[in-house]
């Protein structure tokens, strides 16, 4: 193996699945200090990056990144996958923004374990170059597990990391992962990712609503959080109603709901809790009173007075018990 003449220090983004293992103590056997990075919004976070960190001792950098990763989910210049996942240009963003925290703290260069044509879409030639080139640090960006099928990079070639260390897997089979966590003694790792809420069909409704009815106030870290939890109802451009689907959900719900800014279904009867955030208008909260009505243990066609409690205050609805069927083209 070749001499090299320091210590090179590279940053890689951690799913913390098992590619990100590998690539990482490819690099580290070779005496490169290895630290990873990785994102948190609402949407993903680095819970298994956590437990890699943990396993391996590669230290581990999280940040949160809701604001600026919402900027790009807006408009990807990609588009977006199956669902709502932009995949080519959420890691081109992971890429540069690792490349900024690389360049304040001294890295040498960035990795990551992805794996030629591992994943069709997303870890195509094509996507690879695509990633690399936008983030902005296309020539500081290694694939250590791919790197023999790729063109040499710029810490190869700069002697920071000896190319002959590294490997050419490429493909869907994980054999050659398996076989090489095997080899270097791995036997526990997270479960492969899969974590990513934008890949959920009813997560991706849901959120694709909400950006189409921001009006003059953009979805806040919360309105992202709600999105995971209780059934929602969109009534109008103004009002959307969720309700708990169970005593856990209701829970939540009910921890993440704000008297400030939200109107809050009172419950005039065991039932959901069911609350329309940001207020809504008063069409909205009568809806909201007839959802809580339909969902609760009242008989259909019975009278009940609900109140509502709004940032202005107390709204009492009477009303007959309407059937759930009456709701459902308003679910979301
Ligand atoms: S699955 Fe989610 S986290 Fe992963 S690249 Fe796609 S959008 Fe980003």
């Amino acid at each position: 193996m070749t001499d090299f003449p320091k210590k090179a220090r590279a940053l890689g983004l951690c799913s913390g699945g098992l590619d990100s293992i590998l690539s990482a103590l490819l690099l580290k056997k070779q005496g490169i200090a290895v630290t990873w990075v990785a994102f948190e919004t609402p949407f993903f976070n680095a819970d298994k990056a956590k437990q890699a960190s943990a396993l391996t001792g590669i230290p581990l950098i999280v940040r949160e990144i809701t604001d600026t990763y919402m900027e790009m989910l807006k408009n990807p210049r990609m588009g977006y996958g199956k669902n709502m996942n932009p995949c080519p240009d959420c890691h081109t963003l992971m890429f540069n923004l690792a490349g900024k925290i690389a360049d304040e703290q001294g890295f040498d260069f960035l990795f990551s374990g992805e794996v030629l044509g591992q994943r069709p879409m997303s870890q195509n030639l094509s996507a690879l170059n695509y990633v690399a080139k936008n983030s902005g640090y296309r020539d500081k960006i290694l694939r250590p597990l791919s790197a023999k099928k790729l063109a040499p990079t710029q810490p190869e070639l700069q002697g920071l990391v000896d190319r002959e260390g590294l490997l050419d897997f490429s493909g869907r089979s994980r054999k050659s992962q398996m076989a090489l966590a095997k080899e270097m003694g791995i036997e526990q790792y997270p479960t492969p990712a899969g974590g990513c809420l934008l890949t959920d069909e009813g997560f991706g409704r849901r959120l694709k609503d909400l950006l189409a009815h921001e009006g003059q106030n953009p979805a806040t870290r919360r309105d992202l959080v709600l999105l995971q939890h209780g059934r929602h109802f969109r009534i109008n451009s103004a009002t959307k109603v969720i309700a708990g689907r169970n005593k856990a959900e209701n829970a939540t719900l009910a921890a993440l709901a704000d008297p400030a800014i939200d109107s809050i279904v009172r419950p005039a009867a065991p039932g959901p809790m069911v609350f329309v955030p940001n207020k809504g208008d008063l069409d909205g909260i009568q809806t909201a009173a007839a959802i809580f009505a339909a969902y609760s243990k009242a008989a259909i066609g019975q009278s009940l007075a609900v109140t509502v409690l709004t940032p202005q205050g107390e709204v009492v609805v009477p009303l007959t018990c309407p059937d759930r069927e009456d709701f459902h083209n308003f679910l979301l």
